[in-house]
């Protein structure tokens, strides 16, 4: 049979000078079409790469003729003969630059209107005209090598698991309605009018009912759905690897998940992990870091400011600490072109307001003294400061205090985080951390209670259990998270399985019993029937490609992601839909309020 077009026999990256003389069919997009009259230098292009088809100045006239019909990204297939280029031709970048393809016959499969952008390796055009052109935004080398990117960590991530004894399972992605701390998407039932299905936030219980079965231990690229206000870098969907197990311990998951990673990154990015990953507890990753997901590629800590406080006549640190609060911190280092000016102070300390620091203290070290800001309270105990602070000539010492210690260390955390970037101290490379022993309750101020800092089906550490009720906040949980550069890429936890306990939980999270077994019924109904000790964790397989591929905005990573007002300029969605499917489904749409 008769090809219906002129089909390929070669991609556009694959020829090499071992191919000289070869008649090949290439089908592809002009990348780039350079004329000198009749001749031309096409750069034909397709997933695998690019390729020169040059149509030389002995074509025949029809050749010539298609040839100056073609436009930027026309699709066209091209066959011709596979030549050696002339030595000072050879393009070294190009891994097809030792050829070239003479054109003997052009074929346009379909051609493109103008462009809204041009097709380069990285396009500069905004973002709501490449997602709205998604397709074309696709074709450039930056979205097909993150693509690829994509494809090659999910596949390690299988491949690692297929050779364990965990079973890949799938879990619906219609279920009951039951929040696990963002708001669900709904989906109405036509069948049972009024009654609604959620997308899952994640496939949380349902993995935890999977380890009742006895599945023992299961994994998912699982994708999971936050009904979240547009704000960050977030999509109101995303990608988890997805796992849990049963009849583990905390250290368990942690070695897993440590070899899991080493294996994956040796493979996608030829990285060498260290066997075990750091480890601090929420605590010091507060104290130290100023955040539970600090940055590690650069040291710089945070210190206990109270011992400056002893020797001060500044009354506001000292009001701080006789209210019980925290007194943070830290020394900027000297960089040589580099000015601790008055303006640059003032930026330094609007970072830190934005987590709730009144203001940013200072204080200059030069040659043995303390100079401007508040060195004035430290009149005669300049040495001491210099020793507790261990402050330098040219460094300087900043300070936050605040009555409020997640404030304070959040607030030094900001600064220190726009020092690492302005200092240029963050080092290339992967530095991950696991922070452990976080508090498993955070009070809700708007709300007036108690809720779940995780999710509500963690595990409280045992030495807690027996008065969890008195001092939630005390209570620390068997959770952990996996953090890479400064992102959390992973949380987990050692879960629930005792019933008692679940309620008590969801008591305090001001889930009554009766509201429990209506929310939760089929969990706690399970926990009736011997479910072993399990847990698990989710890494974010969105957030940890964007890592690797060195950007900033999880969309880099995402075929089709939402832009930043949560909709999608290219289908439009979301959208209106047709009274007769809301009639089907006994919806009726609230008129909006001017029209009310
Ligand atoms: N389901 C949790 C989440 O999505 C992760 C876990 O605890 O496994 O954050």
């Amino acid at each position: 049979m008769e090809e219906a077009f002129m089909k390929r026999t070669a991609n556009c990256g694959e020829l090499r000078a071992k191919d000289e003389g070869k008649e090949v069919i290439l089908n592809g997009w002009v990348h780039r079409d350079r004329n000198h009259g009749a001749l031309h230098f096409i750069n034909l292009r397709d997933r695998y790469g690019m390729t020169q088809v040059v149509v030389d100045d002995d074509a025949d006239a029809e050749l010539v003729k298609r040839a100056s019909e073609l436009k930027l990204e026309y699709c066209i297939a091209v066959k011709g003969k596979v030549r050696k280029r002339p030595e000072s031709m050879v393009n070294k970048e190009m891994p097809t630059g030792e050829i070239e393809v003479k054109a003997e016959k052009i074929e346009i499969l379909s051609p493109s209107d103008t462009l809204p952008f041009m097709i380069e390796d990285e396009t500069n055009a905004k973002e709501d005209l490449r997602l709205k052109y998604r397709f074309l935004d696709l074709r450039s080398k930056g979205m097909q090598d993150r693509i690829r990117l994509r494809h090659e960590f999910i596949k390690a991530i299988r491949q690692f698991f297929y050779k364990t004894d965990f079973y890949e399972i799938e879990t619906p992605t219609l279920i009951r309605s039951t929040p696990e701390g963002a708001r669900d998407f709904l989906v109405p039932s036509r069948i049972y009018p009024g009654k609604f299905f959620a997308l899952p936030q994640s496939p949380q219980l349902y993995k935890q009912l999977l380890m009742v079965s006895g599945f023992d231990k299961y994994f998912q690229i699982a994708r999971c759905y936050r009904d979240e206000d547009p704000r960050g870098d977030r999509q109101l969907e995303f990608t988890q690897l997805d796992l849990e197990m049963s009849f583990v311990t905390r250290e368990d998951i942690l070695d897993l998940m440590e070899k899991l990673f080493r294996e994956v990154f040796k493979k996608v990015v030829n990285v060498e992990l260290p066997e075990h990953f750091k480890r601090l507890s929420y605590h010091d990753a507060m104290n130290t870091y100023g955040s539970d997901k600090p940055d590690l590629r650069f040291s710089l800590e945070i210190k206990d400011g109270l011992p400056l406080v002893d020797i001060t006549s500044f009354q506001i640190l000292k009001d701080i600490k006789e209210k019980n609060g925290a007194v943070k911190f830290l020394v900027a280092p000297k960089k040589e072109g580099f000015d601790y000016t008055r303006k640059y102070l003032a930026e330094l300390e609007e970072s830190a307001k934005i987590y709730g620091a009144s203001a940013l203290y200072f204080m200059k070290a030069e040659d043995g003294k303390l100079q401007g800001g508040i060195s004035k309270f430290f009149e005669g105990k300049n040495d001491e400061v210099l020793s507790i602070t261990g402050a330098k000539t040219g460094d300087v010492i900043l300070v936050i205090a605040h009555e409020n210690w997640k404030k304070a260390c959040n607030s030094m955390g900001a600064v220190r985080s726009k020092l690492g970037a302005d200092l240029n101290l963050i080092k290339k490379g992967f530095e991950f951390c696991w922070i452990i022993d976080f508090p498993l309750f955070e009070y809700n101020e708007d709300e007036g209670h108690w809720e779940a800092a995780h999710h509500m089906f963690s595990m409280p550490q045992s030495e807690y259990i027996e008065t969890l009720e008195e001092d939630p906040g005390r209570v620390k949980g068997d959770l952990y998270d996996l953090v890479l550069n400064g992102y959390e890429v992973a949380s987990g936890s050692i879960r629930i399985h005792d019933v008692e306990l679940q309620k008590r939980i969801f008591r305090i999270c001001n889930i009554p019993d009766d509201m429990a077994e209506e929310r939760f019924g089929f969990l706690l109904n399970a926990f009736r029937f011997s479910p072993p000790p399990h847990g698990g964790i989710a890494p974010g397989i969105d957030r940890i490609c964007m890592i690797i591929a060195d950007q900033s905005s999880i969309k880099e990573v995402i075929a089709y992601p939402k832009n930043t007002a949560a909709m999608s300029p290219m289908d439009e969605s979301p959208a209106e839909v047709e009274q007769k499917q809301l009639d089907e489904l006994s919806i009726m749409i609230k008129p909006k309020k001017d029209e009310a």
